[in-house]
């Protein structure tokens, strides 16, 4: 293990020839398959899993011409956003000591923080880009769902996810997206988008005239020195030409709710495949098949795994499938169409990305609930299958704090070139 316990597995991948980024080091999350080299998603389950496939992010990059330095650390399956859950130990923040780099990509945002990498990806569920890159005084981009393959990323809630990148500035993760994106025949969820994309021109600092909805319940209930950094970046941009105002979104109230209930609900799914017969760890135990599946996954899973997967197989059960799931999808369908809304009034939409500074190590261990109502800014995003990035918005007492943006859906340009404004 790196230090700052950042790399699971540090074995070199080279890239071939001198394609974009053949002078660049990514670290790459360890729920991304690489062929030939371990991929754990951070669990006991798959401790010993090796791929025998490279996911398309991964094939894009080594065409690209990057050499991948290591499979970064993460929350197990990605469920976190402190990344303790890990079954090989926490990464620290390389940018405010005692505290967490955020989760669960935050063995990616700490490679980039602690310059250990050039590049890293991430995958964000629910906010595991966004919220690593605010916590280490990062850039990381959430792109829109469908614009990056998701072929070859382990599966946590599939309908929200996307695979995103993370860098010290916004051109160098808008460089990244641009070999990352486009249309795979391998993922049929992918869109014709984003194949000959120029997101690194965009990141070009012009923000003159660009206008800027703030939806102030979600900065309102933030610390107040994340809300003073906030307002202190939108003055900042708007000295240099752009405006802001407020705009309504109702329905984020209810984000927290809905995606732990959808997120859960999938995961339960997802992670059935994690049986001991064709993936992973098995447990040594004597007995029916029901008593060894249970006995493999009791000491293949984590604690908050197996309270994600309880908490989804509850939501999907009998009787109760429309009570939570189904309720869940509506709030989903309203946040969709608010975002709709206030973005047909504004360019992009800022909040910060997290409402707190970063947390102190050990603190949601034991609170969980805390922990997943500190998504409420970046939760919203994926349900509603927006672009947004975080980047560096100053300090408060010392420590990082980020701002979002937010865009349309397929207009990646817009919010990188409000971020890169800004850092
Ligand atoms: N913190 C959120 C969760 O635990 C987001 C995780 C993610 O984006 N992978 O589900």
């Amino acid at each position: 293990m790196s230090d700052h316990g950042i790399f699971i597995s540090e074995e070199t991948i080279e890239g071939d020839g001198d394609g974009p980024l053949a002078d660049k080091t990514v670290a790459v999350k360890d729920n991304i398959s690489t062929e030939g080299v371990r991929t754990t998603c951070g669990s006991e389950m798959l401790a010993d899993y090796v791929p025998p496939y490279d996911a398309t992010v991964v094939e894009r990059l080594k065409d690209a011409g990057a050499t991948i330095v290591g499979k970064a650390n993460m929350d197990e399956f990605g469920m976190g956003s402190t990344t303790e859950t890990s079954a090989f130990g926490p990464v620290e923040n390389p940018a405010a000591e005692g505290r967490v780099p955020g989760g669960s990509s935050g063995g990616s945002a700490a490679a980039v923080a602690a310059g250990e990498a050039d590049l890293a990806l991430g995958s964000d569920t629910g906010g595991s880009v966004r919220n690593p890159a605010a916590f280490c005084g990062v850039v990381g981009i959430k792109p829109t769902y469908g614009l990056v393959s998701r072929y070859g990323l382990v599966a946590y809630a599939n309908s929200l996810e996307q695979i995103g990148p993370l860098a010290p500035t916004v051109e160098g993760a808008a460089e990244l997206l641009d070999v990352i994106a486009g249309e795979d025949p391998q993922d049929a969820t992918t869109r014709d988008e984003g194949t000959d994309s120029d997101y690194a021109a965009a990141a070009d600092g012009d923000v003159d005239g660009l206008d800027i909805g703030v939806p102030t319940n979600l900065v309102d209930g933030a610390d107040e020195g994340v809300v003073e950094a906030f307002w202190s970046a939108m003055d900042d941009l708007e000295d240099r030409g752009a405006t802001y105002h407020e705009v309504e979104l109702p329905s984020v109230e209810h984000a927290v709710e809905a995606y732990y209930v959808i997120a859960t609900s999938e995961a339960s799914s997802n992670l059935a495949r994690f049986d001991g017969v064709r993936y992973g760890h098995r447990a040594d135990a004597e007995g029916n098949w029901n008593e060894e599946f249970a006995q493999t996954r009791k000491e293949g899973f984590g604690e908050e795994v197996k309270r994600r997967v309880l908490l989804g197989t509850y939501a999907l059960s009998a009787g109760y499938h429309d009570k939570y799931y189904k309720k869940a999808q509506d709030a989903r369908a309203w946040v969709k169409q608010d975002f709709d809304e206030a973005l047909a009034e504004a360019d992009v939409l800022a909040s910060p990305t997290m409402p707190v500074p970063p947390f102190e190590r050990g603190e949601s261990l034991d609170d969980p609930l805390q922990m997943y109502l500190a998504d409420a800014n970046t939760v919203p995003v994926n349900l509603a299958d927006l672009p947004a990035i975080s980047v560096p918005a100053g300090e408060t007492d010392g420590l990082p704090v980020g701002v979002q943006f937010v865009g349309s859906a397929f207009d990646e340009e817009t919010i990188i070139r409000a971020g890169s404004a800004l850092a």
